[in-house]
């Protein structure tokens, strides 16, 4: 086993035993969901898991998921071959629970945020990916400060030696993309990850 994976292996444990939400009374059974595929040059971070991923204990796997799949197929991306090559992963790693307004899942909390945090950074420090997808405007805003998906959607940044690509968030998307510019900002979008497959960068 090299030092990376040992890192890695560690801070794996860490994370699915982590019960800090629960002990400050917002989580009552956390159970992190992610996909600490290694080694992986790409890497996928969304917000935080629904209610689904927790039944399944895999990333993406609800309805969102679905729709997220259909757009990295038009980019050439299989399902199969993005879940075993791809590390997924998410700003914070617990089903967060309903929104008490009772309009689907709540966003996490700003303790949560700051509980969570520093996992998802080592993350990104131990797989040193060479490509990060962000989905959702929450992962926009904490690892790139875009407040708005219309100013990260569309584009790519480079950080720390990555290139950054930014996505909106499938199950929230379907009214951004009723704008035609939206559109064409997904297929932008879609497109960058495409030519960075196709340049073998995975
Ligand atoms: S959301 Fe993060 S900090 Fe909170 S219990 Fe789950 S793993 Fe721990």
């Amino acid at each position: 086993m090299n030092q990376t994976e040992d890192l890695l292996l560690g801070l794996v444990g860490k994370i699915r035993s982590c019960r800090k939400c629960q002990e400050k009374g917002s989580i009552p059974n956390p159970q992190p969901v992610f996909s600490p595929v290694y080694p992986s040059t790409w890497m996928l971070i969304g917000q935080a898991p629904g209610k689904v991923e927790l039944e399944t204990g895999l990333p993406f796997s609800g309805r969102a998921g679905r729709t997220l799949f259909r757009w990295l197929k038009e980019a050439g991306y299989e399902e199969k071959e993005f879940r075993a090559s791809v590390y997924m992963t998410s700003v914070t790693k617990c089903y967060p629970g309903k929104n008490p307004r009772g309009e689907g899942d709540r966003s996490p909390s700003k303790e949560e945020l700051a509980l969570c945090l520093p996992f998802l950074f080592k993350e990104i420090e131990i797989i040193s990916p060479k490509v990060i997808l962000l989905v959702g405007k929450l992962a926009l805003k904490i690892l790139l400060k875009i407040e708005k998906l219309e100013e990260g959607v569309g584009r790519t940044f480079k950080k720390e030696g990555m290139i950054w690509i930014p996505l909106p968030h499938p199950s929230g998307a379907s009214r951004w993309l009723n704008f035609e510019e939206n559109r064409l900002r997904l297929k932008r979008a879609l497109s960058y990850i495409e030519e960075l497959t196709d340049a073998g960068n995975r």
